[in-house]
């Protein structure tokens, strides 16, 4: 066992911590578990008391960079043993899209399942093979806590439900994936991720485009300035909603329209086509039926301003079909991703020259990459942060439609 000492230990107690954490990772690698379950204090709530330790030194790793280096967060992981997903919500995206992919992950399975429908329980359980003390409900949902084989909680449910599970799953001592937009506002995404913090476990948003090699593509033009910085962005989607009573429709549930649900993904593409965080925002908003939108937006312009003097156009609308995402670059350069936000089917191109991407499973890479993030102590790029800065723009957002389409800047 290799153990490591800090060169300024400082506070006595941090240290003690340090060391202790170590030893246990040690203990629980070597195959200890009965020596390492008894070196926990408190036995009952073992795992949680692990999880907030190791996830409180990613903080204290701050202070002693040696730590960071040691490999010991999410030590256990390395040793082979596959984190265990919970769906909490089995909705369409939940068991249409990511529990498929669960079945093809690598560092993750689905190992738990989170739902007020008892014929759900039943089928879903019986479908993906999982016993019944690992499916809960939302009354039940806390004891989670005890649960070994769940190690992140993945929200799936309407978006003004987020908050609530994200922050129950956190004091649940789980890891949390929540699906976009993460809060309702930037306020709750604050909430959110300080609450993550404090509970010492990780939060990231289902951005499952950051896992595409198209966008992957998109994103390190952005960086590697291949045709000089970028000039212009547009980015547009859009689509023809159905059922007009779904809680799509209802702001109490959904936060708003169209700019909630799809127009974020113009939002993240935005920011990470051009590398930069907007400065300000102009929207523009259009209805032509009032009586189906009468809670939320229909079809939303907006143009973004970039530090660089770059400006983005984009359009979202449930009455419309859109899905594009155009990067126009200043030495005569241009990116096309066009379908750019479906689960499959993505073209690229570059300069009219197609990008040749073979199609991959995005949610599974997403949550494997996830997975892996969380081993490795690294920023996975879909944190909760990413979340609060779209929030931020969508705030923004509404000011402006609030103020008539004024310029309206965001801070
Ligand atoms: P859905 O309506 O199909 O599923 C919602 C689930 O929440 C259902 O199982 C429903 O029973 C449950 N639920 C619990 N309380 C509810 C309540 N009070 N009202 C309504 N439903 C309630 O929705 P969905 O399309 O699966 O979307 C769920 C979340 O996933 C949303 O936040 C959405 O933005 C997100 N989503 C993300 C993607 C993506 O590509 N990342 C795609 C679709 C949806």
């Amino acid at each position: 066992m290799q153990v490591f000492f800090p060169d300024n230990p400082g506070n006595l107690s941090v240290y003690r911590e340090l060391i202790w954490i170590q030893v246990r990772s040690c203990l629980r690698d070597w195959g200890m578990n009965y020596i390492y379950n008894a070196s926990l204090f408190g036995l009952s709530d073992s795992r949680r008391q692990f999880l907030k330790t190791s996830a409180k030194s990613v903080g204290i790793a701050a202070l002693y960079p040696w730590f960071a280096g040691s490999n010991l967060i999410g030590a256990h992981h390395k040793s082979g043993k596959t984190f265990g997903i919970a769906l909490v919500g089995l909705g369409n995206y939940a068991m249409k899209q990511l529990a498929p992919a669960l079945q093809e992950t690598k560092n993750c399975k689905l190992t738990g399942l989170v739902t007020g429908t008892p014929e759900k329980k039943v089928k879903y359980g019986k479908e993906y093979g999982i016993p019944d003390s690992h499916i809960y409900n939302y009354d039940n949902f806390d004891e989670i806590a005890k649960n070994d084989d769940i190690d992140i909680v993945y929200v799936v449910l309407p978006n003004s439900m987020h908050k609530e599970y994200v922050i129950r799953a956190a004091k649940a001592g789980k890891h949390v994936i929540s699906e976009k937009p993460l809060g309702l506002n930037a306020a709750e995404c604050e909430e959110m991720i300080r609450v993550c913090k404090e509970e010492g476990v990780t939060l990231n948003v289902g951005y499952r485009l950051h896992y595409d090699p198209n966008h992957m593509e998109v994103i390190r033009m952005a960086k590697e300035k291949p045709f000089g910085d970028v000039a212009y962005v547009q980015s547009e989607f859009s689509f023809t909603i159905g059922d007009p009573t779904q809680w799509r429709l209802r702001k109490a549930l959904a936060g708003g329209g169209a700019v909630y649900d799809i127009g974020v993904y113009c939002i993240q593409a935005n920011r990470y086509a051009t590398g930069e965080e907007p400065i300000a925002i102009t929207a523009q908003e259009y209805k032509t039926d009032p009586v189906k939108f009468a809670e939320v937006d229909e079809t939303v312009c907006f143009q973004l301003e970039f530090p660089s003097g770059v400006v983005s156009n984009s359009t979202t609308s449930y009455n419309a079909r859109t899905n594009r995402l155009y990067v126009g670059y200043k030495n005569r350069g241009s990116a096309l991703i066009e379908p750019a936000y479906s689960y499959g089917g993505i073209k690229g191109s570059i300069n009219g020259e197609s990008m040749g991407h073979e199609p991959v499973n995005q949610q599974a890479h997403q949550m494997d990459g996830i997975c892996k993030s969380i081993v490795d102590g690294n920023d996975s790029g879909v944190s909760g942060t990413e979340g609060l800065l779209d929030m931020k723009v969508v705030d923004a957002l509404y000011k402006s439609l609030a103020a008539g389409g004024k310029r309206i800047k965001i801070s």
